[in-house]
């Protein structure tokens, strides 16, 4: 492909993400339902004990085992691996498979975190979308 045909794709598939990019109504809403969801799992995650070895003093002054909590992370992960290298059903919600529950766990635990931590993890989303969308493709000569 040439120059002048690469081009041609460039400027398609940027045509085509710009059709996605969401509007800045979309963007609010998004962001409000994810702050909400997450509020929802840090409380449940809480109430459930699973932040009493750490400081709860008050929203701004968590004491976050950061490397435990991405270790938690890399649990959910594994499980998806796992639960799609064998093909399995979820435990829990056995009409399920186990790698797309997971994967929502590795989602409820980022929420989780996002609040316990006060950071804004759904604007960096939108933020980090935005972003992507400039970027060249295979930024970087990534080979995958
Ligand atoms: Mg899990």
């Amino acid at each position: 492909m040439d120059d002048k045909q690469s081009k041609l794709v460039t400027d398609a598939v940027d045509e085509k993400i710009k059709a996605l990019e969401p509007s800045q109504r979309q963007a609010k809403i998004f962001c409000e339902a994810f702050h909400a969801i997450a509020r929802l799992c840090h409380e449940t995650s809480a109430l459930k004990g699973f932040w009493k070895s750490e400081d709860r003093g008050g929203p701004t002054t968590y004491e976050v085992d950061v490397p435990k909590r991405i270790a938690l992370l890399h649990t959910e992960v594994s499980e998806a691996f796992e639960g799609y290298r064998s093909d399995l059903a979820d435990d829990h919600l056995p009409d399920e498979s186990m790698f797309s529950v997971e994967l929502a766990d590795v989602i409820i635990r980022i929420m989780d975190m996002s609040i316990a931590m006060n950071l804004n993890v759904e604007g960096l989303v939108i933020r980090k979308m935005v972003y992507n969308i400039t970027r060249p493709p295979m930024h970087g000569g990534k080979k995958f």
